[in-house]
Formats: structure tokens, sequence, C-alpha cells
């Protein structure tokens, strides 16, 4: 489960984020693709903005649901 208290701190402020379990594989960028982008160091990915849709809050969800690691959590302020 995503821990909101260790995210990457590039993500924008919100409900979504990415934490810094993340490998980075590459899976949730397929699924979201105009939310997220890698760290300059390409160490770890992140939201670099919130859904602004209905649709993109699907494709934030299908993410969640695709990280082999649990990285990505909805629980952020
Ligand atoms: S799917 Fe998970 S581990 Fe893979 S890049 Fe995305 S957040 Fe990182």
């Amino acid at each position: 489960m995503a821990d909101k208290n260790d995210k990457v701190p590039e993500n924008a402020p919100g409900k979504y984020y990415i934490d810094n379990s993340c490998v980075p594989c590459n899976d949730c960028l397929e699924e979201a693709p105009t939310l997220l982008k890698y760290t300059d160091d390409e160490s770890k990915v992140f939201f670099h903005r919130q859904p602004a849709s209905p649709e993109e809050a699907i494709a934030a969800r299908k993410a969640m649901e695709i990280c082999p690691v649990e990285a990505i959590g909805s629980d952020g302020e």
C-alpha cells in the first residue's frame, strides 16, 4: 500500500500520488500518460498534475491498480 508520508516530492498536491517504492517499471505511464512523468533523474514516476476529468480519474485508478509494487496512492491531500 502506498504511503502518503513517503511521496515522491515532485507530485502535484492532491488525491493521487506515487511514493518512493516506485521501481520504476513504466506500466502506469501506459495507463495515464497525460498525468504521469519521470523525475529528472528517471528514478521515479510522479503525478505532474491531478485528474481533471472523469476519464482522467479512471486512468489514474487504472494506473493505481496496475502498479506491481503498490506505489500509487489515492489518499493524498
Ligand atoms: S507502475 Fe508503479 S512501480 Fe511502475 S513506474 Fe508506475 S508507480 Fe512506479
